[in-house]
This record gives C-alpha cells, structure tokens and sequence, in this order.
C-alpha cells in the first residue's frame, strides 16, 4: 500500500521545514512601490478548513481501487483539491474550498489504474489524474462534469525505474518526483536535465501531461523532446507507442498522449531519453543595456545554433526586483549597482548562462556565448552571481509563499511567439497587465524574463507582484488574466508554452486552434473517454468556449 504524500505545506508550495522569509530589501522595495506587506494571510488550522461534504465512493470503484488504497480523511481530500495558481493558494489560506474529491485513490499498477477506469466509467464517477498537483492553470481542480461523485487518481505509488544503458533510455514511473527521479539515474550515472522551477514535487507523468519545459530545456530540450515513448491507459483501453528513435508511420501518436492533461487517460510511465552526468557545469551572470539588447543577443546565439544549456534574459523591471529580493548584498548586486552609476543609467538586463557537459564542451560553448554577449554590449558580473542563480533556482516558490502570507497578490502566466512578434507581444501583455491593474486599483509590478529560445523565437514569462485591489484579489485577479489572454491572442502568442490549459485557459483554446482543432481533440476524447469521465473541464471544455475567462 501507498499513502498520499503528506510532506509538503497543505496550504501552498514547498517543504515546512524550509522558512518563507521576505526580507528587509525586498520588504523596502516593494513598499516604494506602493506594496503593503503589512497584512497577516496566515492559514487556519487544517481541522478548521471548510470543504464540500463528501459522496460515499461506489461499490464498484473501492473494490477495483482495493479498498485500503482509498482515503477519504480530510486532509488527503484537502491537499488534492487545489492546484498551484494564485486563486488555488488564496482559497486555501482562507480555509473555504469550492471543489475536493470524494475520495484520493492512490494507484501502484498499470492493471490497477486500468480497473479502477473501468469500474468508474460504469459508476459515472469523474477521476482527475494528480502527480504532484503543481499545476498553476487549474489542471488537477476535482470537477464533477455531469457525475455524481469525482476521485483525485494520486500516481504516487508508480515510481519504477528501468534504464537501457546503451540505448541511453530509462522507463520512468508516472509518479516519481524530479528529484527523486534525477536521484534514481544519478545512481546509475545518467540525468534526464529536466528542471522546471516546480522540480521538488512535480512528477514524471505530470511533465509529459503537460508538455513541461524547464531551466535547462535549451540545453536537455523540453520534456515532450525527451519522450521516446509513452504509455496511456484510458477508460476504453491502452495506447503505447513504440520504443523507437523515429517513425514515419503516420501522425505522432506519442503527441497525443504527450500535453494530454489527463482528460483521455493515465499515463502510468514513460520512456525518456537521458545523458551521461555533466563532469562539468559553470554558471554566470551578465548585464545587457536592456530587454531589447538581451533578446537580440539570444536570438543571434540561437540562429547560430550555439545556445548554451541554460539562457535567461530579465526585463529591467525583474532585474531590479531580483537583485531586490534575491541578491541585495551580494556580488552581482553591488557590481551591478556600480555599472550603472559608472554608466550614468537607470536600468539594465541581467543575462544568466549556464554550461553543462564536458570540461571541452562547457569551455568551447562558454567561449562562444561569451563573446556574443560582449559583442552585444554585455559586461561580465562573474561566477558568483551565476551560482547564486544556480542555488536559489527552486527557492522562488517559497518567496511567493512568503508575499501571499502578507497579503500580496503573486502570479505568473507565460507565452511564446516568434521572433518577428516577439517584441510587440512583451509590450502587449506587459501594457495590459498594466492597464489592468490601474483599472482595478490595484499597486504592482509587473516584469518578465526570457527563458526558452529557439531559432525561430522564443518564450516570455511574466510574473505580477501587487496589492490585491479594493475588491480584493479572488475578484481582481480573474480580469487581469483575461485581459492578459486577450492580449496574448491579440498579438500572435500562445496562451501557454508550458503551464499547459487545464481549466483557465481551455475557454480561449478556439482562438488558437480553432474549430476543427476542437473537433479533432473531442473526437479523440470521444474514442478513450466515451463516458467522458477523465479530468472533466480541463484542456477540452467546449461548453466554456467563448465564456468568462478563469475564475474559481
Ligand atoms: C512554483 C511553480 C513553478 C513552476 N515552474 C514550471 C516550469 O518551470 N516549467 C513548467 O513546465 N511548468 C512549471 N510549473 C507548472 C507545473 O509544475 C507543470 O505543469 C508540471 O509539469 C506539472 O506536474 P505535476 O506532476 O505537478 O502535475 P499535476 O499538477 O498533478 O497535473 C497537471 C496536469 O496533468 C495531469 N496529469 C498529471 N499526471 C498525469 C498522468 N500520469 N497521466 C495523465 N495525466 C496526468 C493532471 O490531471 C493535470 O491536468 C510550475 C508550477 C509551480 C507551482
């Protein structure tokens, strides 16, 4: 038997035991810019948390699932009721959740999750497929669609690993965590080099379901590039692919399955391609004259087909709030503040890169990236502040934690586009966003960086940090973001590059896909999910089409 995972913070991100502190620099910061970080948005006792009352699991199901692998306490049904997103972390600090889960069935076998689809397709019961419950767009939200009951299907029990080592291939279980997953192919030598910023609890399955990138996907490649095959379990059987470097055998059926969002089936484990560990890694910072200039720097490195493994690119406005909140003593803060006094000037871009590989490999690349990003205006700020970026890469969820206990509201939302509108799509948003908040009375800021580059564009990632406005910000926000998507749509982006659909982006997906898409994608549901019970609402919702944009 295995238990849900009760180890991280039931109410928000990260480990209990890792402090959430804001700090002087950043509390002094953020009150020049209006930011009150004076309110106490504590949680309540978990015991005093208001969730709808449970409907008694069917026969049916508990006797496929085995009856010792269902929890129904109020915990469990607590921490599977809300994903990641700003409106998931506000409701559960205020301790009233709208949606929780009959019941959590954890899941430890393909024959398993196959009976426990059966059995809740002739039940009518919905299943929500839940890694580690980080998505920030609503994906894991327990909605019943036309059922009686919903179950939150937790894979924390499939946590296999098989490694081919001369193919370079591991079989990876569905539930096993980043770390846990780097830590098994450590052992063997091996690094799959996938590391979103939600790393520490995001699961294997829960990437390839949502087409993750991470910090290193211009080095490794993005999740859905590292599959080499995958595995889908659905109400009206399995969908497998084969285990081969390339087909020509038809549409890639692996894409169906990779960014499915659990609305067709259960992927129980997946084939990835993976590397030997880096003998060597370095990490450094840079200043660029702004944005602009480091935009262009990335696009004439990755046009050259000599990105590094990790480029960033932050807007003025996320520099200044970084070396803020993240490095206000240290190296790159003080180098950084006597550039621009030696320059006379206001603002600037901070550029990390990173270089990970061999000793040569690392060296030759260094080598290159470096003098692009001279030949660019850039001026080096060192190793120090590279590694500072390096160690703190995974502490950003627990700053945020550290605002929303104050009563400030953080969000993030991120898109790509190509090169020719990637200008114009960051001033879109970043207008927007501002003319948003100003509407709604609301104090923020609002910067970006860039994180994902390719030849023919790139991402931009933005992150609002700002007072919850008059009518507070369960209410604020939703107009926010839909003026965000609005104006992602209207200037060419996709709504998501990584964060995937789930539930607040699958009204707009007819403006990016459009109706035939939509067509496509149901008939597809219609075929592995006929009693539509799998992960209702989320990616597919036609009924939403054309309606309100995300709210709870
Ligand atoms: C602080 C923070 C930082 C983040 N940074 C990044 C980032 O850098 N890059 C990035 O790509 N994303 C990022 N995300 C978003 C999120 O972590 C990713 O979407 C991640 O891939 C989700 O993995 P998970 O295991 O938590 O999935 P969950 O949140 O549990 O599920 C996500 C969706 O996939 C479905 N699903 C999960 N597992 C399966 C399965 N085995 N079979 C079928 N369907 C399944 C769920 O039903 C749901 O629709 C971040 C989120 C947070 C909170």
């Amino acid at each position: 038997m295995t238990e849900p995972r009760r180890d991280s913070r039931w109410w928000g991100w990260g480990d209990p035991d890792v402090p959430t502190e804001l700090g002087e620099a950043a509390e002094r910061m953020l009150g020049e810019r209006g930011i009150s970080t004076g309110a106490d948005a504590s949680p309540p006792e978990i015991d005093r948390v208001e969730i709808p009352e449970a409907v008694p699991v069917d026969e049916r199901v508990l006797s496929a699932a085995g009856a010792e692998n269902v929890f129904t306490g109020n915990e469990d049904r607590i921490r599977h009721a809300n994903g990641q997103n700003y409106l998931d972390l506000l409701e559960l600090r205020e301790g009233r959740l709208q949606h929780a889960p009959d019941a959590v069935i954890v899941a430890d076998s393909g024959p398993r999750i196959a009976a426990i689809l059966e059995a809740c397709a002739s039940a009518g019961v919905a299943v929500v497929p839940f890694g580690g419950g980080s998505s920030v767009v609503g994906g894991v939200t327990p909605l019943k669609g036309d059922h009686e009951s919903v179950i939150s299907l937790d894979l924390a029990g499939l946590r296999g690993i098989e490694v081919d080592d001369r193919s370079l291939t591991a079989k990876l279980g569905a539930g096993l965590r980043g770390p846990e997953a780097e830590a098994l192919l450590a052992e063997r030598g091996f690094t799959l080099g996938h590391y979103p910023q939600s790393f520490e609890y995001a699961t294997i399955g829960g990437f390839a379901a949502t087409r993750s990138a991470g910090q290193s996907s211009s080095g490794y490649g993005r999740f859905d590039s590292l599959v080499s095959s995958i595995r889908l379990i659905t109400p009206e059987g399995e969908l497998s692919t084969l285990s081969t470097p390339h087909t020509s055998i038809g549409p890639a059926l692996r894409e169906v399955v990779v960014g499915s969002e659990g609305i067709l089936g259960v992927i129980p484990d997946v084939d990835v391609r993976i590397r030997p560990l880096p003998a060597a890694r370095r990490y450094e910072a840079w200043i660029v004259e702004d944005f602009e200039a480091g935009c262009e720097i990335v696009r004439g490195l990755a046009q050259a087909d000599r990105l590094p493994t990790i480029i960033r690119v932050s807007d003025d406005s996320e520099t200044e709030v970084n070396l803020a909140m993240a490095l206000p003593s240290g190296a790159a803060g003080s180098l950084f503040r006597r550039y621009l006094k030696l320059r006379g000037r206001e603002g600037g871009a901070l550029v990390i890169t990173g270089y990970e590989g061999s000793p040569a490999a690392v060296h030759r690349s260094r080598s290159d990236v470096a003098r692009e990003i001279r030949r660019g205006g850039g001026v080096y700020l060192g190793q120090a502040a590279g590694k500072g970026w390096e160690k703190g890469r995974f502490h950003g969820p627990y700053l945020r934690e550290a605002l929303l206990e104050r009563g400030v509201l953080v969000e993030t939302l991120e898109t790509a586009q190509q090169w020719s509108g990637h200008r114009n799509l960051y001033e879109t948003v970043r207008a927007a966003l501002k003319s948003e908040l100003a509407a709604n009375g609301m104090e923020g800021i609002v910067m970006c960086h860039l994180s994902h580059a390719y030849r023919d564009g790139a991402s931009l990632y933005f992150t609002v940090i700002s007072t919850q406005g008059p009518d507070g910000g369960a209410a604020n926000w939703p107009k926010v973001k839909r003026a965000a998507c609005a104006a992602i749509q209207s200037a060419g982006g996709t709504l998501s590059h990584h964060h995937a659909t789930g539930r607040d982006h699958a009204p707009w997906i007819e403006g990016e896909i459009g109706t035939s898409g939509i067509e496509a994608l149901a008939a597809l549901k219609e075929r592995f999910d006929p009693s539509g019970i799998m992960n209702p609402g989320k990616l597919l919702d036609a009924s939403r089409a054309g309606s309100d944009p995300p709210s709870r």
